[in-house]
């Protein structure tokens, strides 16, 4: 059995001076912390290299890398010696091994040892030959449906027959904090992994209808976070029961107001979350005009309660794309059950559009939020992932 590499490229790396190496050594340790200690990961000249046990799936390893924040593609690649017969014999093999039979095909060779005895010219010319008169493929070398390379370096030749797309981004760890407000629904893990993927690590919190509901919708937001975590970017989610709360604003406040008021005290949560966390900023999944709650007026008073920094990575984006989005990331399916958070909770027959700044602080200070933030930071209950940047904080030790 051949060996196998998967050569990761990371384009967005393209940064400056010092800055790179810390990026690409950042990059490096991630891989190495996702795939274990099985897989070693070097760099050579300018890529990052995985070895992949011979045992092991190579396109699965190969898709598990793509996953993660700062890689621009993988190419999963065979190893071979210097020997023509092998580079012939394993192109072939592996050709007629592809899931989808391919119609055409051509051959990129790149050689960096001047003492092979072959141009790059030459190699693709030979090894086009041979699977031409092995099989019924043309060659097509504008648009073929497989890109063969052969790129010859030191003592070794790589064979690879894909390129699989990278997440792009910048490396998780190299963009700081953020507790991200995570529903379940289909916009928020969108929007948490937009700023993974921009190389911050995120911390969930989520509040569930518990005890006026069940808790299925922390079980779903969790498994969401099992989805997210292939990233290395999701640390923990926090999740809070925050029915009864609900209960007695919803006994309080006018009607009309209940949803910007349990939206405001979720922000002062998080906001608090984040002191303990250390986090910098917040996230949400809105997007401008989306519902009722997301009005231009409405998600200023959503924020006016707070001093922290809150971003919105989806605000200027169509339900349509951040859905296409959500099935590329693979949390479409989880976050389309129809499971009840809190948001469905004592939900008034007309909510307010464009509420009126004054109107929603006056109600606010009729309110004790600070001892709801109390009561959600006592009952919250979390769910850890692997993350090698994140450390939980102490002072939550139960
Ligand atoms: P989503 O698809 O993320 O559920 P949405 O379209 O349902 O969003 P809203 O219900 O107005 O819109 O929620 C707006 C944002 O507020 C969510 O994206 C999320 O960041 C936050 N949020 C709403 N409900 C919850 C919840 N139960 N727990 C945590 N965050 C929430
Ligand atoms: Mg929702």
């Amino acid at each position: 059995m051949n060996a196998h590499v998967c050569f990761v490229s990371y384009h967005e790396l393209g940064l400056k001076g010092k800055n790179r190496s810390v990026f690409t050594r950042c990059l490096q340790d991630n891989i190495s912390f996702l795939l274990g200690p099985r897989y070693p990961v070097r760099r050579i000249q300018g890529r990052i290299l995985v070895d992949v046990a011979p045992d092991a799936d190579m396109y699965e390893i190969a898709q598990r890398i793509a996953l993660i924040p700062g890689v621009a593609n993988v190419t999963p690649s065979f190893v071979v010696g210097r020997d023509l017969d092998e580079i012939y014999h394993v192109t072939l093999r592996e050709l007629k091994a592809l899931p989808l039979a391919p119609e055409t095909f051509r051959i990129t060779a790149k050689r960096s040892n001047t003492d092979f005895e072959m141009t790059s010219q030459q190699i693709n010319e030979q090894v086009g030959s041979f699977i031409v008169e092995n099989t019924d493929l043309r060659v097509d070398l504008s648009e073929p449906d497989v890109n063969i390379r052969v790129t010859i370096v030191g003592g070794q030749t790589y064979i690879a027959l894909t390129k699989i797309e990278g997440a792009g981004g910048l490396p998780v760890g190299s963009s700081g904090k953020l507790v991200s407000l995570i529903s379940g629904g289909i916009d928020s893990p969108v929007a948490t992994w937009r700023m993974i993927r921009r190389g911050a690590v995120c911390i969930g919190l989520h509040f569930s209808g518990a005890p006026e509901l069940s808790d299925a919708s922390t079980r779903q937001v969790f498994d969401i976070g099992e989805v997210l975590a292939h990233t290395g970017g999701l640390g923990r989610i926090y999740s809070v029961p925050f029915g009864q709360i609900q209960r007695e604003i919803a006994s309080l406040v006018y009607p009309d107001l209940r949803i910007l008021i349990y939206r405001r005290v979720m922000i002062a949560v998080a906001e608090a979350l984040a002191r303990i966390e250390s986090a910098q900023a917040l996230v949400t999944g809105e997007s401008l005009g989306q519902v009722a709650s997301q009005t231009l007026e409405n998600l200023i008073a959503t924020s006016d309660g707070t001093n922290i920094t809150i971003f919105r990575p989806l605000i200027g984006d169509d339900k349509h794309d951040i859905v296409a989005l959500a099935k590329r990331i693979d949390t479409f399916e989880l976050s389309s059950q129809a499971i009840d958070d809190c948001c469905t909770l004592f939900m008034p027959r007309t909510p307010e559009t464009h509420v009126k700044i004054e109107r929603i602080r006056e109600a606010c200070a009729q309110l004790d939020i600070d001892s709801y933030i109390a009561r959600c930071i006592d009952t919250m209950s979390w769910r850890d992932y692997p993350c090698n940047h994140y450390q939980a904080p102490k002072t939550l030790l139960k």
